[in-house]
């Protein structure tokens, strides 16, 4: 098999799957948007990812996302880069030159940088507020991945509304490891309603991976971000 019939196998599976859970949840499949997450793997195989269809693709890290996007805006103008990992404010003026959706913006001041990034680039950028669910789920606090809990999930969202460049899409999260996801996801979805009931237009969730995909849908996703389930597992990591 090449490397483009494997990814198109993944991919065909993992979109049966998208259209099972949409299924079994009544809801329409075409509103679920796949974001395909490519970090650590070539640029090679996001061309390979275009070529198949996908124009949604997620990165984690700013050096490597930048090179990537860099090197394939020439011949792939249409992909949307979604900016899904840990941002640091220092890299946010370069996020906001190529990222489209910013799923991890968890603090105010984060929101702020990217607004200036946004206005200097002369770019809108999308963002999800990233919520730590574990505050919720009566875990330990400070969980590995980064996120807003409590009241600071509002300031966040009021701090993103506030940019003028920028666009509240809603809520994001990373499902706790050893937690039950869909406790996860319903915990998140308490979280998107009260940022809702401040800001209307923030409808959209972002939540699902490779293993929990299912139960994102179930609660009510909107943007599944889905890497190894199509691309392999990454070379070096977990
Ligand atoms: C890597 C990553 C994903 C994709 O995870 P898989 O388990 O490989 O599908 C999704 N969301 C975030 C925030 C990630 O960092």
């Amino acid at each position: 098999m090449t490397r483009t019939e494997e990814l198109a196998a993944a991919l065909a599976r993992t979109t049966d799957r998208v259209r099972a859970a949409a299924g079994a949840a009544g809801r329409d499949p075409d509103r679920l948007r796949l974001v395909v997450v490519t970090k650590f793997f070539p640029a090679d195989d996001v061309r390979r990812l275009a070529d198949l269809g996908v124009r949604d693709v997620g990165e984690s890290r700013d050096q490597e996302a930048s090179a990537k996007a860099a090197e394939l805006a020439p011949d792939l103008p249409d992909l949307r880069w979604h900016f899904v990992g840990q941002l640091q404010t220092n890299k946010a003026r370069s996020v906001a030159r190529y990222a489209d959706v910013v799923h991890s913006v968890d603090r105010p001041r984060l929101a702020a940088a990217l607004q200036a990034g946004a206005a200097d680039a002369g770019r809108r950028v999308g963002c999800f507020v990233q919520v730590d669910l574990a505050a919720g789920l009566g875990l330990d606090a400070g969980a590995d991945r980064g996120g807003a809990a409590g009241d600071d999930v509002l300031r966040v969202a009021d701090a993103v509304a506030a940019g003028e460049d920028l666009e509240l899409r809603g809520v994001m999260a990373v499902a706790p490891r050893g937690v039950d996801p869909a406790r996860a996801f319903a915990e998140l979805s308490r979280a998107a309603r009260r940022v809702r009931a401040e800001h209307p237009g923030a409808v959209e969730v972002s939540a699902g991976m490779s293993g929990d995909l299912e139960q994102a849908v179930a609660a009510g996703a909107t943007h599944l971000r889905v890497g190894s389930a199509i691309l392999g597992s990454r070379p070096g990591a977990r």
